[in-house]
């Protein structure tokens, strides 16, 4: 049996791509599923213990297993393999947390990313990986809210500095403009994933998404495509030949509260990511979500319909690299 209590949790699961910001023992939105105030973690007898009044209860491993989609035997398997955290070394990291948790360095350290960052050009690392990920894209199509930084430093939790390395910027905004959070996807120079377990991170925002988009392209249509993923995104613009406006929400519980204005498109296509089911809830996480939205906006009479791959785990990036090669559109 594993022994949750040798796990330091509250340094543990940030590791796995959980935000400290969840795991205040307060009331809160949920990281897997989103909400106000429906989550709270309280680490009972140190086994990183959590309620969701969505999602249900469960420990450390069950949140890990929740969060990052794996089974309870791959999270025990990367617990493992991961190196633990001692209290001392926990001790300096979360003085350094709270030093970055104030709100002004928070804007500060937003604002210097974004001004670091150029756009994309031909050749760059961005430019290389949008080229492997999605055959026949065209970097003319991208909006400036997708950008190249050229070192970001790598921090991975608990362990320290892992070097500075090229990046895909986005930004996130909300519909009134308002910037709101930046994503890092952490690339090499040659424009492959960097060599990290969690190569994408959303920075903290001014406050958590809350329909919050990043609009991929300029188009003027009358069609609005929404997703979760960046690369899902650049998909769908490559295989409209961007032709449709494409607004890229990150996760599921964001996409389910996507924030489009009434009368700005005459129809939302809801493209939902086929995710496994959820053995406690007995849903596939994306899909759920996708009908969350569905039903937000045709209460706002907007018009509305959902896309899905047939497969699980299949991604609609995925899709259009395998139409790229068999020419059958009809997946899309
Ligand atoms: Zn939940």
């Amino acid at each position: 049996m594993f022994d949750l209590t040798s796990i330091d949790w509250e340094s543990t699961l940030p590791r796995f791509g959980i935000d400290r910001q969840f795991l205040s023992k307060k009331h809160g939105p949920c990281p897997t599923c989103g909400g106000t105030d429906r989550f709270r973690f309280d680490n009972k007898g140190g086994k990183g213990t959590f309620f969701c009044s969505f999602c249900g209860a469960g420990n450390g491993l069950t949140l890990i297993s929740k969060y990052t989609g794996c089974t309870i035997a791959e999270a025990v398997k990367k617990l493992n393999g991961a190196q633990l955290i001692t209290p001392h070394k926990r001790q300096a990291f979360a003085k350094k947390e709270a030093a970055a948790n104030d709100v002004n360095k928070l804007r500060k350290a937003l604002q210097n990313l974004w001004v670091g960052s150029k756009s994309i050009a031909n050749g760059d690392p961005v430019a290389r990986y949008i080229n492997y990920r999605v055959p026949g894209f065209k970097l003319e199509w991208l909006s400036s809210e997708v950008r190249f930084h050229p070192g970001i430093e790598y921090y991975e939790e608990g362990v320290g500095k892992k070097g500075k390395w090229p990046a895909m910027l986005a930004r996130a905004k909300s519909s009134s403009g308002e910037p709101i959070t930046l994503h890092r996807t952490y690339l090499t120079a040659d424009g492959f994933k960097a060599p990290f377990a969690n190569v994408k991170k959303q920075m903290k925002g001014k406050r958590m998404l809350s329909g919050d988009a990043i609009r991929l392209n300029n188009t003027q249509s009358t069609k609005l495509a929404v997703c979760e993923g960046i690369e899902t995104g650049l998909a769908i613009m490559a295989a409209s030949n961007n032709k449709i406006a494409v607004w890229v929400f990150l996760n599921a519980g964001n996409l389910a509260k996507a924030d489009i204005p009434n009368g700005m498109f005459d129809e939302v296509i809801i493209y939902a990511d086929r995710d496994p089911v959820d053995v406690k809830t007995g849903w596939r996480p994306g899909e759920h979500y996708a009908q969350q939205l569905l039903k937000k906006l045709k209460s706002n009479d907007q018009k509305a319909r959902i896309k899905v791959p047939d497969e699980e785990g299949v991604d609609f990036c995925d899709i259009w690299s395998r139409i790229t090669r068999t020419k059958d559109l009809s997946k899309m």
